[in-house]
């Protein structure tokens, strides 16, 4: 890693399963969305070498969700040794993450094996 963090990396289509890689819209660009990008290459685990922004704007709930309200990223991170951080990496970055950010965001980190992330989220309260 260099002196300047890991790089940012944001999934393409043609990397994903589904053709869908991470989809930002301009509401995307905020300073509390801005945040959650610096503050997560700020927190990645020792050995990152990529912070991989995987999922942005999405719409497939019936639900109300962060990501439909352009509050949300999920996020994984490529190590330099050739892996992925694992769980216990990913929930240490995003405790750190929130720590960091304060109150107004949280997170959780879930998924099975290659669909493990971060899903980290801004939300004003009220
Ligand atoms: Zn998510």
């Amino acid at each position: 890693m260099n002196s300047f963090g890991p790089r940012i990396l944001i999934k393409t289509d043609g990397e994903s399963s589904i053709g869908r890689g991470c989809v930002e819209y301009a509401y995307h660009y905020t300073h509390q969305m801005a945040d959650i990008k610096r503050a997560a290459c700020a927190s990645a685990p020792i050995g990152a070498k990529i912070v991989r922004f995987t999922e942005g704007y999405r719409d497939i709930r019936r639900s109300a969700d962060d990501h439909e309200e352009f509050h949300a990223f999920d996020i994984t991170v490529d190590l330099e040794n050739g892996h992925r951080a694992d769980e216990a990496q990913l929930n240490t970055m995003a405790w750190r993450m929130k720590l960091f950010l304060g109150p107004d965001y949280g997170y959780l980190v879930h998924g099975e094996r290659s669909g493990l992330h971060i899903h980290f989220r801004f939300k004003r309260k009220g």
